[in-house]
């Protein structure tokens, strides 16, 4: 734990928690596999593919990303293979080994399985991009279950995720963690009244922290076991 996280002082009253709730990319990979996928890797087929600069191919792609941002489609590879005209799935495949966790995970993860406490994966990734990522890097073994919200048709960004998991899990929302590190889907698990959500302050290891201020947050995930703590929570 930093000194910085120390002072800040953000506890989890783990007394008070039966299940956590675990974002994949940003939270426990790192998300610079992802920007590198989809600013440059992805910018540059597309560019040899229609003959123009990388710098045009990635200003109209990002205007195409834009106007999906927040919706199901931003994260689906099908809807993007079949709009860009490019396998979405085999360009993920063919940078697998650029996937990794983010710094400290698995002793996060650890920590938490062995408290026996329910771990859930909850991502917005489409189901071929989680089989990508455990293809790569192993942690499927961490978690009591796995859900991408393709499967209830709405982003964890939308309201109406929230109560389609509830429904699905049967987990207590007043005695559930969730971390994620984006703002918004933040915002709506709040809003739904899960009892702890915390943002992760580093995404990806390329790009400097960024201070948070609308909720509690941590640098790495293992800031959530306290100091000092290597053992179960
Ligand atoms: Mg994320």
């Amino acid at each position: 734990m930093t000194e910085r996280n120390k002072a800040k002082q953000l506890s989890v009253d783990w007394s008070h928690c039966d299940t956590v709730l675990l974002d994949m990319d940003g939270t426990m990979l790192d998300l610079a596999f992802d920007h590198y996928f989809w600013r440059e890797l992805v910018p540059a087929r597309i560019a040899l593919k229609r003959n123009i600069s990388e710098a045009d191919a990635r200003t109209r792609l990002f205007e195409l990303f834009a106007a999906k941002e927040g919706t199901l489609q931003w994260y689906c590879l099908e809807y993007w293979s079949q709009a860009l005209d490019l396998d979405m799935v085999a360009l993920k495949r063919s940078i697998s080994h650029k996937v990794g966790f983010l710094p400290d995970t698995r002793r996060f993860l650890s920590a938490a399985k062995k408290s026996h406490r329910r771990l859930i994966l909850v991502t917005n990734a489409h189901p071929e991009a989680l089989r990508v990522k455990l293809s790569a890097v192993d942690f499927d073994h961490y978690f009591d279950g796995m859900v991408t919200s393709h499967e209830f048709g709405y982003p964890k960004e939308h309201e109406a995720f929230w109560p389609a998991l509830q429904a699905s899990l049967g987990f207590d929302r007043s005695r559930s963690l969730f971390v994620d590190d984006s703002l918004s889907v933040l915002r709506a698990a709040r809003d739904y009244g899960i009892n702890r959500v915390v943002a992760v302050e580093r995404p990806d290891t390329g790009v400097p922290a960024r201070t948070i201020e609308d909720f509690a947050s941590v640098h790495s995930l293992d800031d959530l076991l306290g100091p000092k703590t290597t053992s179960a929570p």
